[in-house]
C-alpha cells in the first residue's frame, strides 16, 4: 500500500507507526533506525532472540522509554511527547503485577477508580472485562487463590477495561506451563479477533508467533530483518538468520557452483530448483532444508544431487509425525520428520539415504551464525545421545523443545 491509502491506514484508530526510531543505551543502539507500520486491529508479533530490541521497541510505544531519534504515531498522532497514560495504550507484562490484597474485581477496577469513573460505570465495565476473559465467577477471589493462567487473565482484563486502542503484550505467557500456554494462545487470538484491538506481542518463541500473529516482525540487532505473515516468514525467509530462527532447519555450509545451480558441500551437491541469486559463484553459502522435506530410504536415489548417506541414530514417535536423526558425519546430523502413516520402517544403527527435492533447498549468504537458537553440531545429537544405544524407535527427540534444529557442516 502506498500514497493516500497508506496514509489513511496509518491514521486509523489503533494503527501504530514507528518512523526511523532509534534508542541508544551508551554506545549500544538497542533499537536502530527502525521503521514499522502496524495496522489497526492487527495482531503483530515482534520476534527475535534475547537482546534484539523487542522489549525496548514495545516500551517506546507504551511511553516507558523515550526514543533518541524518530517519531512514533498512534492512530495518526505523534505520541513521543505524551506520557504513557495519555496514549490509549495498555501493557500486559510477563509478571502479572496484580495487587495481592485486592480482589480480582478490585484489581480490574483500580485504573478506572483512579480516573474517577462513576461507580455504576466501573461495575459494568469490570463485569464486561471479566466476562471477556471468562473470570467473572472469580471476581471476589484474591490473586493468591488463582492459578498462573487465571492471574494472567485478570491482568488482561485489567488492561482491557480501559478500552485501549492498542494492547502491548510483553511475553505474557512465558511464565505459564506449556499446556496452559497453548490454551492461552488460542484464547488470546480469539479475544483479539473479537475485540478488534491492535495487539503488539513480544516473544522469542517462534511457535507462539507463528500460531497467533497476522504478521511477524523478525528482529535482529535493533532492526527488522523481515516483516510478513506466518507462512511467508516460514516458507520464504529472506536470510539464513530468519530461516534458522523460525522453525527447524538442516544446515549445510559450502560454496556456490560456478553455474549458480548448486552449493558444493562435504556431503555432495545441494541443488535448489532455481539458479542461486542471493550469492555469487564461488562464494561461501548456507543451504537449508527443513526436516519435513527430508525423505529417508534404503536404496540410493537416482540423482546427482540432494542426497546423502548416513546412519540412523535416533527415532522418536511424536504422535502425528515420526522424527529421525541421521548422522552423516560426526559433525553433521540431519533431522527428518515424516507423517506417521508414511514413516519409513528403519531403526537405530541402520544405514540409510536421505534425500530432498530441489524445491525444498534454500540458499543464503553464509553471514555468520544463522540464529541464536540454531543448535550446534554438538547439541542435537546430545539430545538423544543417551538413547542411541537403545533398541530402535524409542529415542526421544523433543518436538518443540529442540531449538531450531540441526547442524553445521
Ligand atoms: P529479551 O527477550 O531478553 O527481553 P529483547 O529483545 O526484548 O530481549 P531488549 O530488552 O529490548 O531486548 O534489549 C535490547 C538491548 O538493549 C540489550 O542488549 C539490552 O541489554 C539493552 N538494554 C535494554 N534496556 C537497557 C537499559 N535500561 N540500560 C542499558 N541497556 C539496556
Amino acid at each position: 500500500m502506498t500514497g493516500p491509502d497508506a496514509a489513511s491506514a496509518a491514521r486509523e484508530i489503533g494503527s501504530v507507526v514507528l518512523d526511523r526510531v532509534t534508542k541508544r543505551y551508551g554506545a549500544l543502539a538497542a533499537v536502530d533506525d527502525l521503521t514499522l507500520e502496524i495496522r489497526a486491529g492487527e495482531f503483530l508479533s515482534l520476534l527475535g532472540p534475547s537482546g534484539c530490541g523487542k522489549t525496548t521497541t514495545l516500551r517506546m510505544i507504551g511511553g516507558f522509554e523515550h526514543p533518541d531519534a524518530g517519531d512514533i504515531r498512534i492512530s495518526g498522532q505523534s505520541v513521543v511527547a505524551l506520557p504513557p497514560y495519555k496514549r490509549h495504550v495498555n501493557t500486559v507484562f510477563q509478571a502479572y503485577a496484580l495487587f495481592p490484597h485486592m480482589s480480582v474485581a478490585e484489581n480490574v477496577a483500580y485504573g478506572l477508580q483512579q480516573r474517577r469513573t462513576s461507580k455504576a460505570d466501573i461495575r459494568d465495565r469490570v463485569s464486561a472485562a471479566l466476562d471477556m476473559v471468562r473470570m467473572r465467577t472469580f471476581s471476589e477471589r484474591k490473586p493468591t487463590q488463582l492459578s498462573g493462567g487465571q492471574q494472567q487473565r485478570v491482568a488482561l482484563a485489567r488492561a482491557l477495561v480501559n478500552r485501549p486502542s492498542v494492547l502491548l503484550l510483553d511475553e505474557p505467557l512465558a511464565a505459564l506451563d506449556r499446556k496452559l500456554r497453548e490454551e492461552m494462545q488460542l484464547e488470546l487470538k480469539l479475544l483479539q479477533a473479537n475485540l478488534g484491538i491492535t495487539f503488539v506481542f513480544v516473544t522469542h518463541d517462534q511457535g507462539e508467533a507463528l500460531s497467533m500473529s497476522d504478521r511477524i516482525a523478525v528482529m535482529r540487532e535493533g532492526r527488522i530483518e523481515q516483516l510478513g505473515d506466518s507462512s511467508t516468514i516460514y516458507s520464504a525467509p529472506v536470510s539464513a538468520y530468519v530461516a534458522g530462527f523460525v522453525g527447524q532447519q538442516n544446515i549445510f555450509d559450502g560454496t556456490v557452483a560456478a553455474d549458480l545451480r548448486g552449493v558444493h558441500t562435504r556431503y555432495g551437491m545441494l541443488r535448489p530448483a532455481d539458479p542461486i541469486t542471493r550469492v555469487s559463484s564461488g562464494a561461501a553459502a548456507r543451504a537449508m532444508v527443513r526436516p519435513e522435506f527430508v525423505q529417508i530410504g534404503i536404496d540410493q536415489p537416482d540423482t546427482d544431487a540432494n542426497a546423502a548417506r548416513g546412519r540412523v541414530i535416533g527415532v522418536s514417535h511424536l504422535g502425528e509425525t515420526h522424527q529421525f536423526l541421521i548422522e552423516l558425519s560426526p559433525e553433521l546430523s540431519l533431522i527428518s520428520r515424516r507423517p506417521t502413516p508414511e514413516a519409513p520402517d528403519v531403526s537405530t544403527g541402520q544405514s540409510v539415504w536421505c534425500s530432498w527435492r530441489p524445491e525444498s533447498v534454500q540458499v543464503f549468504p553464509a553471514d555468520g551464525p544463522a540464529a541464536q537458537n540454531v543448535a550446534s553440531a554438538e547439541t542435537v545429537p546430545a539430545v538423544i545421545a543417551g538413547k542411541a544405544d537403545h533398541d530402535a524407535t524409542t529415542a526421544d527427540i523433543p518436538a518443540t523443545e529442540t531449538p531450531a534444529a540441526a547442524t553445521h557442516s
